[in-house]
């Protein structure tokens, strides 16, 4: 019998808010087409959908794909080339990189390598930083197109504060993302969409930042940028912009502060600037991993959390060093002890491998908008999933929180990875194409 239906036979692993995720060892993800039918009991799933085409994954878990808040596209190839904190290593190793993707040749072919060596991590959609250049950011959009990954993108915006072949002039720099907006914007269905990028505020005059706001509040589109991660970046911003109180205040006053704004680090804030946020319905990007490969700080992660910031986790490749959001994931809870060796009077609870593995999935598909179709396995939802290799000491027994811990500290092998119930990755087929 013909059918549409396909039965994945492997435990199933998903959040389902940040204190409760499912595992069901003996587990079967029933998808449509392009749509979750149904997670749950594989004798279950076998007696609701006897015709199913079945797809054998029984020594691996499947997983919601993970969900990356906050990566950059032409930092994939100076991963572990450090060079003093940010202000020193963006000079030292970020601008001589980007430069490169001036050429279209190295755009066109890095940024498919990258999507692919994205895909083979497990993820699934992201939200990504392009390199300065109009031309080699629509061959990232046509890169991500071609993969299958989701994409939340656009051009790093910069008019001052960098080499000059990375500038241009404000208005040069909207007009060509109007144009890429127009040509990639809401892409294959809503899969890609195009975001404000603005690098951060000391790549930006005050001209480039109000044009910012305003093209993205007219188009609805996600602000992305970078907010207090550094104590120098700190001091520098102040004296760059000595009329306004605070880091956040600068984006605040340029209409940057929406509910569709994503920044990045947030770690140096004051209670009022995280306030701000919060009223603002922003959501911040966590990225351990770069944090402490800057030597930037340690994020109040739990603090945040208990107040109600909106908060997923980011690769921020390449100050973090692995595209994979499993790794970030474990990171952020080995950050979140961190807090406590430094905070020894002032402790706060370590992230829980649920918390993670929410933070990892559901959290960012809501922080990126997509929390009615991504992020977990409830039906309707669309079939983006992984299938990860299971430890072999698993046991049918674990908690929820054993599986989710087992897994994550294996730094397991990601067998394949679906995209609307498509293959777009799948373990030991050569992905490389040049
Ligand atoms: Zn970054």
């Amino acid at each position: 019998m013909q059918t549409d239906i396909t039965l994945y036979c492997g435990a199933i692993l998903h959040a389902l808010s940040p204190q409760k995720c499912q595992y069901i060892p003996n587990g079967g993800l029933v998808v449509r087409s392009t749509t979750v039918l149904f997670a749950g009991e594989r004798e279950e799933a076998l007696r609701l959908y006897p015709f199913a085409v079945v797809v054998d994954y029984s020594s691996a878990i499947l997983l919601p794909g993970f969900i990356d808040t906050h990566v950059h596209l032409p930092q994939w190839p100076i991963i572990g080339l450090g060079g003093g904190e940010l202000l020193e290593w963006l000079q030292t190793r970020v601008f001589p990189s980007e430069a490169q993707y001036a050429n279209p040749d190295i755009a066109r072919l890095r940024s498919a390598q990258f999507f692919r060596d994205a895909l083979a991590c497990g993820t699934t959609a992201m939200a990504v930083y392009c390199s300065p250049f109009y031309t080699a950011t629509h061959e990232a959009f046509r890169a991500a197109a071609e993969s299958g990954i989701r994409a939340v993108m656009g051009r790093t915006l910069m008019d001052t504060g960098a080499p000059p072949v990375l500038l241009a002039s404000a208005e040069q720099n909207i007009a060509e993302s109007i144009q890429l907006a127009n040509n990639w914007h809401l892409y294959d269905e809503g899969r890609l969409r195009y975001a404000v990028t603005p690098r951060f505020a000391l790549s930006c005059t005050p001209d480039l930042l109000r044009r910012c706001g305003e093209f993205a509040r007219a188009e609805h589109l996600v602000i992305q940028t970078h907010l207090s991660e550094n104590l120098f970046e700190l001091a520098a911003v102040a004296q760059a912009f000595p009329e306004h109180a605070s880091y956040t205040e600068v984006y605040d006053h340029f209409g940057l502060l929406t509910h569709r704004s994503v920044f990045a680090h947030c770690i140096h804030l004051t209670a009022h600037e995280q306030q701000a946020l919060r009223d603002n319905n922003c959501a911040v990007s966590h990225c351990p991993t770069s944090n402490r490969f800057l030597q930037s700080g340690v994020m109040a992660l739990r603090r945040y959390m208990n107040a109600g910031t909106t908060i997923a986790l980011g690769t921020d490749v390449g100050a973090g060093y692995s595209l994979s959001v499993l790794h970030e994931a474990k990171e952020a809870i080995e950050t979140s002890k961190s807090w406590n060796i430094i905070h020894r009077s002032e402790p706060e609870a370590a992230l829980t491998p649920e918390e993670a593995l929410w933070l990892a999935t559901l959290a960012g598909a809501e922080v990126l908008d997509m929390g009615s179709t991504a992020g977990n396995f409830l039906p309707g939802k669309e079939a983006d999933f992984i299938a990860v290799e299971k430890p072999y000491y698993s046991a049918d027994t674990d908690t929820p929180g054993e599986a989710i811990a087992r897994l994550m500290y294996s730094s397991p092998r990601i067998l394949a990875t679906y995209v609307r119930g498509k293959k777009l990755y799948q373990f030991g087929q050569p992905t490389a194409t040049f």
